[in-house]
């Protein structure tokens, strides 16, 4: 029998695994996680008071106490059963990488201990030379570091009987150069809180820190294990190269917010428990629009805590998963004709005195700061538009953006109605020699009572990639397999640099002699003027929108190859090396490298493609043709005239013209990647296997196997279909 009719057959034994949930959220909540709390407990009071205030700036810790900071985790660690720690990063491959040793050690005279020491806390060298490094290190060097980024705390990773100690890490070469995605990022947030200080002590002088926050929205795909392990597709690329839409898929919208499938709910609540151990703090469940798509979402976080928290869940998700038979798909496009799975990044900044800077204000003094803070959001995604969009640029999401459900890779903002009319009368009445009567007038148009009607749902737009929604921004293009870090690093690092060059231009009018708010009026229209062209408030899947981008000169770069190009403009370069978050060499290996896993994956999926029509999909439709032959040969032998069997001999025709199709499609394909395959520079190869394999053939080759997927005898079709896949669980 073939796997897909095992996976059908099996589907009924395969009942809810059991899981207890009886555990109060509370109650379990960061018990896997080395809290500052859990440290005032276990660590002495100078160890303690190190280690927090290493965390406070964000410092690494102290080399004196690094000993004693590191026995106390042991400690801690063995009391609940670990007996391995690893350094956890999060190299440019886009999952998490771990390398595991026991805290078992011999002593000079043979003597078995265990122990954690200082420097194994601090640092590790990793064997980094099979980590992407786009020419960073050259081969012979292959020694990369790790060291403990201490705003992120250790914690317990439970994966069936082990226990391990995972200590958050950036990953660094030799020379300083960063090879992970946390490394920027942390720069980033850097880059923004002294920036944004800066800008908030024109309205308060008592803020010293500003933290950019988080809350991302994580949607992915469950599907029975044994439908998965069916489909090498699934397995090798993480999505369906082939599959015909089956008679009913979200038409009905019958999924969306349905009450969840039992099989489904026992996995949520299993990985749920695994995510409140580790301090995930997971806040909604859904169903998504498309059949056997779901949404999880925690509470916000600092933007370093909830990038980590992300990248552990998918790790969890996807192990978890194994555990209940089943298969999550965190892939942006597992399946062709329904929705894809993005992951919204909800964003906004909150200073030391509790203010969010992105929530209007009650007074007109705090509704001036959120304007000021507002627009130059708006701003700084109006100026760097194109690096944003590189930011969110991959194989797998090149599937979502631009098509019809996934908002366009055109980058705009949506604001809404109100604040919309609030811009306007902003420009049309701050005038150049705005005078005292006209600034308390402002003043006082902008302290309406926004909060009410902006916190109301229904002012919203789901097709805008950038929109704010009442108290923070949500950018939606990012894909659901990215790792948040990298658009995180690119959002922070653009809104530093608008707020620098605005407090500057404040500062100059000051100077000029203006008072300050005025000055602060002044330069935010000029802002506004100068980046109203982003907005947008229709629907951003429309094909006018696209025209009306096109006129308003908004760049729509829809491939990843070429929208990687922003990363090494001028104005970028100058962006990341002056705010200090890459050099010219960083960026221009990051570059590589993106370009890089975009070719493999394309590589991939083509391979894939190629060697399930060989022998999967022609094998069985030269079976079912051959049977098509014989009883034509048979009917035409017992005399029946030719109009007795005309259906068959149809079927027959259109079978072997598919299957002829699909070979021929398949070899040219194959030779269009030999020629690819011998390019030499990177960008050229990557917008030829774009071009000249993916958009020429994939869609092609897969027209035809869908077409003998619909023709071919059922029972003999080896790949489980989309209706099993989406349906049965
Ligand atoms: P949606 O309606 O878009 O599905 P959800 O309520 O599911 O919205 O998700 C909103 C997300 O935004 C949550 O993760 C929430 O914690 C997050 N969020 C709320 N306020 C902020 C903020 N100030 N900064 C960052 N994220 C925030
Ligand atoms: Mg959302």
């Amino acid at each position: 029998m073939s796997l897909r009719f095992n996976a059908i057959n099996g589907l009924s034994s395969n009942s809810t695994v059991k899981v207890d949930g009886s555990a109060k959220i509370t109650g379990i909540f960061n018990s896997n996680v080395f809290t500052l709390q859990t440290a005032r407990e276990v660590l002495s009071e100078e160890a303690y008071k190190s280690l927090r205030s290493s965390l406070k700036a964000g410092h690494k810790i102290d080399r004196a106490v690094a000993n004693q900071i590191a026995n106390g985790i042991r400690a801690w660690a063995e009391a609940k059963g670990v007996t391995h720690f690893t350094h956890w990063f999060q190299p440019l491959t886009g999952t998490t990488a771990e390398k595991h040793d026991s805290f078992f050690t011999l002593k000079g005279d043979g003597t078995p201990i265990e122990q954690f020491e200082g420097d194994a806390l601090v640092q590790q060298e990793p064997d980094a030379s099979s980590f992407p490094s786009g020419g960073l290190r050259a081969t012979f060097e292959a020694r990369g570091y790790t060291a403990w980024d201490p705003s992120s705390p250790p914690f317990i990773m439970e994966i069936g009987q082990g226990k391990t100690l995972c200590i958050p890490t950036i990953f660094v070469s030799y020379t300083g150069d960063s090879l992970d995605y946390k490394a920027p990022l942390l720069k980033a947030l850097d880059a923004l809180n002294k920036a944004a200080v800066d800008v908030c002590n024109y309205f308060d002088k008592n803020v010293t820190r500003v933290t950019a926050t988080l809350g991302w929205e994580q949607e992915y795909f469950v599907i029975d294990e044994a439908m998965y392990n069916a489909r090498p597709d699934l397995v090798m690329t993480g999505r369906t190269v082939y599959g015909h839409s089956s008679a009913k898929n979200q038409q009905l919208e019958d999924h969306y917010f349905g009450s969840i499938p039992e099989r489904i709910y026992t996995y949520m609540r299993d990985f749920e428990t695994e995510a409140y151990k580790l301090g995930i703090p997971l806040r909604t469940r859904h169903n998504e629009v498309a059949p056997a798509q779901f949404e999880c979402a925690p509470i916000f976080e600092e933007v370093s805590v909830a990038v980590d928290h992300n990248s552990l869940l998918m790790d969890v998700m996807d192990r978890v998963a194994r555990r209940h038979n089943l298969r999550v798909l965190l892939h942006e496009k597992p399946f062709a004709g329904i929705n894809g799975s993005g992951k919204h990044n909800n964003w906004s900044m909150a200073t030391d005195t509790g203010v969010n800077l992105l929530a209007p204000g009650k007074t007109p003094k705090t509704n001036l700061m959120f304007l000021t803070f507002f627009v130059n959001t708006i701003k700084a995604v109006h100026d760097y538009a194109d690096v944003l969009r590189a930011s969110i640029a991959s194989a797998p999401n090149d599937h979502r953006l631009g098509a019809n459900e996934a908002p366009p890779a055109i980058i705009s903002v949506f604001i809404g109605q109100y604040l919309s009319k609030v811009l306007q009368d902003v420009k049309e009445r701050v005038s150049d020699k705005m005078d005292e009567t006209d600034e308390s007038m402002l003043k006082i148009d902008i302290h309406k009572s926004i909060p009410e009607l902006l916190m109301d749902n229904t002012d919203r737009n789901r097709t805008s990639p950038f929109a704010f929604t009442g108290n923070k921004f949500e950018f939606r293009a990012v894909g659901s397999t990215a790792n948040c870090a990298n658009p995180m690093t690119v959002l922070n690092t653009i809104m530093a640099d608008t707020l620098k060059q605005f407090k500057k231009e404040v500062d100059a009018l000051i100077e000029k002699g203006e008072k300050k708010e005025i000055a602060i009026m002044h330069v935010i229209r000029q802002y506004i003027v100068a980046s109203e062209k982003v907005l947008f408030e229709g629907d951003g899947y429309s094909e006018a929108w696209a025209k009306e981008a096109e006129k308003r000169g908004l760049p729509n770069v829809k491939t990843t190859p070429l929208a990687l190009d922003a990363m090494l403009t001028d104005k970028a370069k100058k962006l990341f090396e002056s705010n200090h978050i890459y050099s010219h060499n960083e960026l221009e290996a990051r570059h590589e490298i993106e370009l890089e896993k975009y070719i493999k994956k394309v590589q991939i999926e083509s391979r894939i493609m190629g060697e399930l029509a060989t022998s999967h999909i022609l094998p069985t439709a030269i079976r079912y043709q051959n049977l098509l032959i014989n009883n034509i040969r048979g009917l035409k032998e017992s005399g029946i005239p030719e109009s007795g069997f005309a259906n068959q001999k149809q079927i027959l025709e259109k079978i072997s013209e598919h299957i002829n199709k699909t070979a021929d499609l398949v070899e040219k394909m194959i030779e269009a990647r030999k020629v690819c395959n011998n390019m030499d520079n990177t960008r050229t190869k990557a917008i030829a296997y774009q071009s000249q394999v993916k958009d020429a053939f994939f869609d092609q080759i897969r027209y035809h196997v869908d077409k003998l997927e619909l023709l071919v005898d059922d029972r003999e079709w080896y790949l489980p279909k989309y209706r099993e896949m989406l349906f049965l669980r």
